[in-house]
Order: C-alpha cells, then sequence, then structure tokens
C-alpha cells in the first residue's frame, strides 16, 4: 500500500516518533475533519506498524474492545476484541473519540496506559502483558462548551498530548490540491471561504466548516458538479439544518466562488 498523503502542519510528526519510542499514550485533541485520523494513518505507515481504529460511539464497551465468547455450533469459544489483538500483536490501536465510548472503556485501559501495559480480562480472568511495540493512541473533540463530552484529567493526564487545528491557507490549499486534483485558483476560493464562515462565530455553529468538508467540495466539483452547487451541498447543509443561516450562507458563498 502506498503512503497515505499527509501534510505536516506542526511539530506532530517528531512528537509522535519519540512518543511511539518511549510508549506513550498518544492524545490527537482538536476538531472533527483536521486530520487526526489521516495522520495516525500516516505515521503508522512509516513506522511499519499495523493500525487498527475503533471509531467509539455511546455504546462502545469494553467488551466490544477486549472480546466475547460467541456461540459456534455446539461450542462456544472466545474471540478476541480488536484491543486485545492489537495488545498481543504490538499493533497501533487508534480509539477515534474516546470520550464518546462507555466510562468501562476507559477503565480497561487504564492499566494499558501506565508502567504496567497490560490488559486484565475479566472474561477469562486472565491478564496480559502488552507486546512491546503495541502502542495506544486517541482522539478528543474538545468542544465541551457545546455539548460534547469531556475527558476526565484523570484520564488525560495519561497521554500526550497535541492539539489539531484547521491548517494555514497556504497548507490547506496545498491539501485540496493534492487531495481533489482541482487547480490552485480554486483550492483559494474554497479556503476563503472556509476562513470566511470560520470567522462567522456571531452563528454560533456547533462545528464550523472542516478540510474535510473542504474536500469533499472540491471533488465535487473536479468531477463537474457546478460549483456553486458543491460548496451549498458540501458545506453549507452540512453545517447547519437553520433554514435562515443556510440561506444567509449559501449567499455569501455566491459570492465567493
Ligand atoms: P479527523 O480524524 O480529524 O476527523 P480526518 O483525518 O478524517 O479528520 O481528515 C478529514 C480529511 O481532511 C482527510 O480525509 C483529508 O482529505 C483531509 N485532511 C485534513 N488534514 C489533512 C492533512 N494535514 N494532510 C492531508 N489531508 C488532510
Amino acid at each position: 500500500m502506498s503512503t497515505p498523503y499527509y501534510h505536516q502542519v506542526g511539530q506532530e510528526v517528531i512528537v509522535f516518533e519519540h512518543a511511539y519510542k518511549n510508549k506513550i499514550p498518544f492524545l490527537l485533541k482538536g476538531p472533527t475533519g483536521t486530520g487526526k485520523s489521516r495522520f495516525i494513518e500516516f505515521m503508522s505507515h512509516k513506522l511499519g506498524k499495523k493500525l487498527i481504529t475503533i471509531a467509539c460511539h455511546e455504546e462502545t464497551s469494553s467488551t466490544d474492545l477486549i472480546g466475547r465468547y460467541i456461540i459456534k455450533g455446539a461450542e462456544t469459544i472466545w474471540m478476541d476484541g480488536p484491543l486485545t489483538k492489537a495488545v498481543k500483536e504490538g499493533a497501533i490501536i487508534y480509539l477515534d473519540e474516546i470520550a464518546e465510548a462507555r466510562p468501562d472503556v476507559i477503565v480497561a485501559i487504564h492499566s494499558l496506559t501506565d508502567h504496567r501495559r497490560e490488559l486484565y480480562i475479566d472474561k477469562l480472568g486472565e491478564t496480559i502483558k502488552a507486546h512491546e511495540d503495541f502502542t495506544l493512541v486517541a482522539s478528543f473533540n474538545p468542544g465541551y462548551q457545546r455539548g460534547f463530552k469531556e475527558l476526565k484529567p484523570s484520564t488525560r493526564q495519561r497521554f500526550v498530548a497535541l492539539a489539531f487545528d484547521y491548517p494555514e491557507t497556504k497548507v490547506e490549499v496545498e491539501i485540496l490540491t493534492n487531495e481533489a486534483g482541482i487547480d490552485n485558483d480554486l483550492a483559494k476560493k474554497l479556503v476563503n471561504i472556509a476562513s470566511k464562515i470560520r470567522n462567522l462565530t456571531e452563528l454560533g455553529l456547533t462545528e464550523t466548516v472542516s478540510t474535510r468538508l473542504l474536500v469533499d467540495a472540491a471533488k465535487l466539483i473536479h468531477t463537474g458538479l457546478p460549483k456553486r452547487l458543491a460548496v451549498h451541498v458540501a458545506i453549507v447543509e452540512p453545517l447547519t439544518d437553520d433554514l435562515e443561516t443556510v440561506a444567509a450562507l449559501k449567499d455569501l458563498t455566491d459570492l465567493m466562488i
């Protein structure tokens, strides 16, 4: 597989390499669509390590991660979950949006995130030592003022943490040209639209325009969808359902592209 495209935005590569060497758990903080998942795909590839990703949601439990008994024919057999596999094989596990998961997930990873580096499998009554290459990475969206879940200090302080944010204009333009194959001028226009909307804090949007939305708009335009329509459906509509805000943003973006 070819290396995933990732444009470095700060010191994240070197910081991750050192955290990896020291086997310190790593926390990627930042709003959705800012390249956290792409970064970890890129780093796993660079380090030549297998990556196991779990998209956490409110139903994600420790059983989903550690494993369960399943019935196969007349037998009941144990199936390792993705975390147990990663612990045994020395893979990188990426718990995307960890704060969304049930509290027992946080409890389950505690002994893996300190000097013990072991996983307790309660259903088997077994404790397993992590492979020396095992590394735990999690992401977290610190939008707590707006109703997102928080991560307790006692959990956060088990990680080295790096903040991800929307990249500066030049970098974001490059990401769009690389990801969607559009030209520089068009990429600049899309980034300008994003900057404008990101600065409209008075709109009170839960989340503003992410690089992901820009990439989507750029791809639609690249395959021939009219520009304004692409911006409406890929950038404006996903942001809000408030009709007045949608109308105002469509007017604004039509003038910019
Ligand atoms: P997150 O995990 O933060 O929600 P992703 O990693 O899925 O975000 O990024 C969303 C999309 O944005 C990616 O698929 C990629 O197209 C683009 N992207 C964002 N930041 C970068 C970057 N620094 N380098 C390359 N692509 C990026």
